[in-house]
């Protein structure tokens, strides 16, 4: 759904000074990748526009096209503060709330500027934007910026540099077209995004074939010594503390897609991460078919997402927050067991 004619944004666009790019908290492949795409279609029309993320992300997004350019806020807080209060228009990419955007959000809701919305995420909150494009049943933030290119009469601008950040965000939140991509448009985009000149194989390789050492013994740690399977609740879960993190040399990014691997078990429909961090307990969530993890990241653990795949907040020890995820899941038993998977 959308609020908006495309013709009325294109002229929005052309009369805008400065436009910033911005996209969610702890940013992923789609979020990097719908940014810096969404910046570079911009640039193409002749306008100025800057993409700017909460923290820092993993090193296998840092290859893309344009990223010596982005702006992280945590690093800079002054300038960004300013940049944000001068912007005539702000994308909001991948994200359904601006308290997605953690320490940005006050500087994000203070500023003048028109915001627009581009976000496949559950139960968005409309109200924080003037503008939004919001399609829940859509495999990532990257088909619909090709959408909104779309829309604006803009395909023809999709050059190599614009088409591979599209091709990340679709890659990484399909899990390599193995998830959320059940509408042949996904693959009618993606095969477009190949036409436009990138090359598939070698991106794949940028994001997926660059781990460290640590990190693939990290991985293969967890699913040896660290993997709790609950035949009972179709659940398996992975507890990291801060202690194992820092034994491996944790860097940002290193645990992504270790839930998967615990999702990947026959009959479990459920999967959780739990990692200690700084000042809370970092859960992520997967699950197989119909049972919805948004609903347990949103109810119980600060969180949200999508329906087989979210994230939350835990306040409490890692030790507490596994009983209370036992708990809670005891709670769906009847649902989980009679959901398919
Ligand atoms: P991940 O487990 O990969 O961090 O996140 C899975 C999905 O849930 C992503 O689409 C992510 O944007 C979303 N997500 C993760 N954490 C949160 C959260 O705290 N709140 C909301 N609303 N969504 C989240
Ligand atoms: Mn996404």
């Amino acid at each position: 759904m959308n609020n908006f004619y495309y013709e009325h944004i294109v002229e929005l666009i052309g009369q805008s000074r400065s436009i910033l790019v911005t996209s969610h908290y702890n940013p992923d492949g789609d979020a990097m990748g719908s940014a810096l795409a969404m910046a570079a279609l911009l640039r193409k029309t002749g306008k100025d526009a800057q993409v700017m993320v909460p923290n820092d992300y993993p090193a296998f997004l840092k290859w893309m096209p344009g990223n010596d350019k982005v702006m992280i806020y945590r690093n800079n807080e002054d300038g960004a503060k300013e940049i944000i209060r001068e912007a005539d228009i702000i994308f909001c990419l991948d994200y359904s709330a601006l308290n997605r955007t953690d320490s940005m959000e006050d500087a994000l809701r203070n500023s003048p500027a028109k915001k627009i919305l581009i976000d496949h995420h559950l139960e968005p909150v409309l109200a924080d934007f003037d503008y939004y494009l919001s399609v829940i049943q859509i495999s990532s933030t990257s088909e619909l910026v090709y959408r909104f290119a779309e829309g604006c009469s803009w395909l023809d601008l999709i050059d190599p540099e614009i088409a591979t950040g599209l091709f990340v965000g679709i890659m990484t939140d399909t899990g390599s077209f193995s998830f959320a991509c059940n509408y042949p448009e996904t693959f009618r985009i993606t095969a477009s995004l190949i036409q436009a000149g990138i090359n598939p194989e070698q991106i794949h390789r940028h994001v997926y074939d660059t781990y460290s050492e640590n990190r693939l013994r990290l991985l293969g740690y967890c699913l040896s010594e660290k993997l709790t399977v609950l035949p009972e609740l179709n659940t398996a879960y992975i507890a990291l503390s801060k202690d194992e993190l820092y034994r491996f040399q944790y860097q940002v990014g290193d645990t992504e897609g270790i839930v998967n691997y615990a999702l990947s078990i026959e009959n479990i429909k459920i999967a959780v991460l739990l990692t200690e961090r700084k000042d809370r307990i970092r859960l992520s969530f997967r699950s197989k078919g119909e049972f919805s993890v948004n609903r347990i990241a949103r109810e119980h653990f600060n969180g949200g997402g999508h329906k087989n795949a979210a994230g939350g907040d835990s306040f409490v020890s890692l030790e507490n927050t596994i009983l209370k995820l036992r708990q809670v899941l005891t709670q769906y038993k009847e649902e989980i067991d009679r959901s398919s998977n």
